[in-house]
């Protein structure tokens, strides 16, 4: 469990912006946990942990984060232009580019993420749950199948560690 423990300055804006929005590393641990747990024997909470922070590093995952979460924030704020504030705001279950935005965080340790964050997105678990509630006046348009693709990528990688599979970590 070595390697670079240097945050870059988008690595901590993206762990700010996240926190921010209410989502904590241990709420998406909770999910890595709640898709792994039958796979592995003694899963504990820090191995959890440690993938979502290692999914944290990756570059192409902090820029989904800025992304999804500017756009949420944005359509919360109504300063969005016209078509598009609407379909944000409301969720709009045709619109499917915060799942394109996802896929980018899904691809990162390989397709078994994909099954992961299928499964997930449909059953959705603890955080998922609170984000996916319209009742809050909040907008997670973005922001709930971020943290799904987050939990599926570092179930991912957790599951390629124990493999002893190569690590995709650079
Ligand atoms: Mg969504």
């Amino acid at each position: 469990m070595s390697g670079n423990t240097q945050q870059t300055k988008l690595e901590v804006k993206a762990r700010e912006w996240l926190q921010e929005r209410g989502v904590s590393i241990r709420d998406i641990a909770d999910l890595v946990y709640y898709l792994q747990a039958k796979y592995h024997d003694d899963l504990s909470m820090d191995i959890c942990e440690f993938n979502v922070n290692q999914v944290l590093k990756k570059r192409e995952v902090q820029n989904a984060i800025l992304t999804g979460i500017q756009l949420d924030k944005l359509a919360e704020d109504k300063k969005l232009d016209q078509p598009l504030q609407k379909t944000i705001e409301i969720d709009e279950s045709l619109y499917g580019i915060d799942e394109i935005v996802a896929f980018s965080i899904v691809n990162v340790y390989g397709s078994i993420g994909f099954t992961n964050y299928g499964y997930i997105d449909k059953q959705k678990p603890g955080i998922l749950q609170h984000l996916n509630d319209k009742s809050t006046g909040e907008c997670h348009t973005f922001l709930d199948d971020i943290v799904g693709a987050i939990a599926a990528a570092a179930s991912s990688r957790l599951a390629h560690a124990a493999a002893d599979d190569e690590l995709l970590d650079d």
